[in-house]
């Protein structure tokens, strides 16, 4: 029997792997910690005092206080309580061109339910020009939603700027912060938000929880209704398990950036695309295609396109070899019309099915961005020699 053959993750911003000491954290909430955390007696005592200490560890990470943390069942349940719960019919909201469908989709249907929505446009790298967002304002201008880091991308938007804006037009603003919680540091204060939603499973949590910061003093109306859990903001009985996760992660995320871990996560993303750039031609970082003018970017993610590759094609085949990458963010792959991500940013749609995402983790070796780098360029080179297209062009060219 040989060794299995080797696998490397590098589709972290679609999920990550829950670390070994965040399962450990969890373990004894599915046994012998099983009371309802609403319960007097001492079951519902110990898993009480479980859900708030991991209430504290989240809002340490946020840099907030614990009783301004409501646990939800996710990214998309936070994005929708803030947009849903902080607006009125006749509000208007502003919100951008690359937000994830978790708030696009809530815009869309708050459509449906009297309100207003503007979708301020983004540039070639990728990025809310603040000025778009202060010219949407209108006197009826409820909520300004921009989301903090990009899925696709990892480009981070100016969102201290916008938080100054909505300040001073008196409005309330709320960033999706999913792709930032554990890759950079974030402090609510300093945005100025007044909302902001994390997911657990994209920072080594379990799927299936995740947690709204809402401003101490901002009315929300809440999506479900039942009994007073989270103070009668989010009804339900609480997921013990996966809140405890999210507590350990999120004291693990900021032990990690108090080691400078995110500075070695960026070593390794720039490794592996310096690497692609120098032996892969016509490979470009998306976003990155104008010279000198670089954007801030969260440390794991890095988006390229392969000229005249399927990238579609070019997932399946590094997935056979061994590589998980990704083509577009998991829950749009699969969809014919392509990345409306990188369509706002102006890229052609046959650059946009060339785009492959790569996406680290805690867990990413040195020696899985060798195996990627070497994995890539071998593939790209044997799909390009089978490609008719690909060899005209070089011919003519
Ligand atoms: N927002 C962003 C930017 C995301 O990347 C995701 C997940 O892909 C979500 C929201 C949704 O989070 P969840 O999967 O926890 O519902």
């Amino acid at each position: 029997m040989g060794m299995p053959p080797r696998r490397v993750y590098l589709d972290n911003n679609a999920t990550t792997p829950v670390l070994p000491e965040v399962f450990e954290a969890m373990r004894p909430y599915f046994t012998e910690h099983f009371g309802n955390a609403s319960s007097i007696h001492t079951h519902g005592q110990e898993t009480r005092a479980a859900v708030e200490s991991a209430r504290e560890s989240v809002a340490a990470l946020l840099g907030c206080r614990a009783a301004e943390i409501i646990f939800t069942s996710g990214g998309t349940e936070a994005d929708n309580l803030a947009i849903v719960g902080l607006t009125k019919p006749g509000d208007h909201v502003i919100t951008s061109s690359i937000e994830h469908h978790a708030v696009l989709h809530t815009c869309k249907h708050l459509e449906a339910i009297g309100r207003e929505v503007t979708i301020v446009p983004v540039d070639g790298r990728g990025q809310v020009d603040p000025a778009d967002v202060q010219r949407a304002l209108r006197p009826t201008t409820r909520l300004i939603s921009i989301m903090m880091a990009n899925n696709e991308t990892g480009v981070l938007q100016a969102v201290e700027e916008i938080g100054k804006i909505a300040a001073d037009a008196g409005v309330c603003f709320h960033t999706d912060a999913v792709q930032a919680a554990g890759k950079v540091a974030i402090d609510v204060n300093q945005i100025g938000c007044h909302a902001l939603s994390i997911s657990g499973h994209k920072f080594h949590a379990p799927q299936g929880v995740g947690a709204l910061y809402l401003r101490k003093g901002t009315h929300l109306d809440p999506l479900f209704y039942g009994g007073s859990h989270e103070r009668s903001r989010r009804a339900g009985t609480e997921n013990v398990p996966g809140i405890v996760g999210l507590g350990k992660a999120s004291q693990l995320a900021k032990d990690a950036f108090d080691r400078g871990d995110d500075k070695k996560m960026s070593a390794l993303r720039d490794r592996l695309e310096q690497g692609i750039l120098a032996q892969v031609e016509d490979a470009v970082v998306n976003g990155e295609s104008e010279k000198n003018n670089r954007v801030a970017r969260v440390p794991n993610t890095t988006n390229i396109r392969f000229e005249h590759i399927e990238g579609e094609s070019l997932v399946i085949a590094l997935d056979l070899k061994g590589l998980a990458v990704s083509a577009g963010a998991a829950c749009s792959s699969g969809a014919t019309e392509g990345s409306h991500v990188l369509l706002a940013m102006g890229l052609r749609a046959d650059q946009v099915r060339s785009s492959i995402r790569f996406s680290l983790g805690k867990q990413t070796t040195d020696e899985d961005i060798d195996f990627a780098l070497a994995l890539v360029s071998e593939t790209v080179a044997r799909m390009r020699e089978l490609s008719p297209s690909y060899r005209k062009e070089a011919i003519s060219s």
